[in-house]
């Protein structure tokens, strides 16, 4: 009997890969938002056409890549942010497998153009199922415009699950959110089939909230703040007359990381318990900060999922945090002692 196992080859490989990483336009966007951010870019402009379907452009002034660079950041595994194993441990960028642009570059047609500032051209590269088709120096400024158009063109029956274009552009318009409400002090914007969506100058967190959720919130905003030896918590919750009947303008970041979980939005809701009708949700913005080393961000491929050392403790901060805050607006006065 012949041996029948193969290795699949890499654009094959890339592409089940890529399956769990870029499921929708809006993945592309988290992706490239997070590495403009973890290239320490101040302003990063968002670019859509049919709610990314045709076009996903994510333009930084960071720090750029050498001709090199932008040709291996799209292998499987190429990452410059960690070496070591003990490094996942130590996460203090948003990136860290190596695996976005290679899945991006296994689904979609992808168009690099990069620079540096020590480099007097920039280089521009396209690729296509995972392989560079062309490269060529060219005049550019500092930084990178990665774009990534036809997403699933070589694989139809993915882009026949994507949904209608305003289904997907509330997709690309959350992630956008939460990468922007993350990092006031970078200027961020989106524009959608020539229209802009978003202009964020930066400023405050406060500010950045107001900007993204609304006017109404401007007097609106309850400061949150906790530190503590294990985390510090700061942000904002609404006002309780601002709680409404939809859940959505909810945000938890753990190391500036947008994440989800039920579990820490029940300590929100508990602190707010009394103050707001049943079945009614509170705005919140909070950034939880902590030893990189008491979570695990990765056990879950989009990072959305993460697992705490110790929950119970991180939830008992986080209501007490907010209890705190809420003070002024309880009927019965919060008694604060210690045992
Ligand atoms: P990861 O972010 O996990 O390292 P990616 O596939 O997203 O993996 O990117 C691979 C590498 O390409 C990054 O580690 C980084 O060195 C480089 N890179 C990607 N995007 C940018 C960018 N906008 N500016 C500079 N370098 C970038
Ligand atoms: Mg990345």
């Amino acid at each position: 009997m012949q041996d029948i196992i193969q290795l699949l080859p890499d654009n094959i490989a890339n592409q089940i890969a890529a399956g769990e990483v870029i499921q929708r336009p809006a993945s592309a966007v988290k992706e490239l938002l997070e590495n403009a951010v973890d290239a320490g870019a101040t302003q990063i402009k968002l670019i859509v056409n049919d709610a990314g379907k045709a076009l996903v452009q994510v333009i930084d002034n960071g720090k750029g890549m050498s001709e090199l660079d932008a040709r291996m950041a799209f292998e499987r595994h190429a990452t410059s942010k960690i070496s070591h194993i003990d490094d996942l441990f130590q996460i203090k960028t948003m990136g860290f497998r190596g695996e976005a642009l290679a899945s991006i570059a296994a689904v979609a047609q992808v168009e690099l153009k990069t620079k540096r500032a020590i480099d007097e051209v920039g280089v521009f590269v396209t690729i296509e199922n995972s392989k560079v088709t062309q490269q060529e120096p060219v005049a550019t400024e500092n930084g990178t415009s990665i774009a990534m158009k036809n997403l699933f063109f070589n694989v139809p029956a993915r882009r026949n699950f994507l949904k209608s274009n305003p289904a997907e552009l509330k997709h690309i318009i959350d992630e956008f959110i939460r990468v922007a409400m993350a990092f006031p002090e970078i200027f961020f914007s989106l524009t959608s089939n020539g229209q802009q969506v978003f202009h964020l100058e930066k400023g405050t967190l406060k500010q950045r909230i107001v900007q993204i959720l609304g006017n109404n919130y401007s007097a609106k905003l309850v400061s949150v703040q906790e530190r503590t030896d294990y985390l510090d918590i700061i942000g904002f919750v609404g006002k309780p007359e601002t709680a409404k009947k939809t859940r959505g303008d909810q945000y938890f970041f753990v190391n500036n990381r947008f994440i989800k979980s039920a579990y820490l939005n029940h300590a929100v809701m508990s602190a707010f318990a009394e103050m707001i009708p049943k079945d009614s949700f509170p705005m919140y913005a909070l950034f939880i900060d902590l030893d990189p080393a008491q979570v695990d961000i990765n056990v879950h491929p989009t990072k959305q999922e993460i697992k705490f050392e110790d929950e119970k403790i991180v939830y008992a901060f986080v209501q007490s945090a907010v209890k705190h805050a809420l003070a002024q607006f309880s009927i019965t006065p919060t008694l604060d002692f210690e045992l």
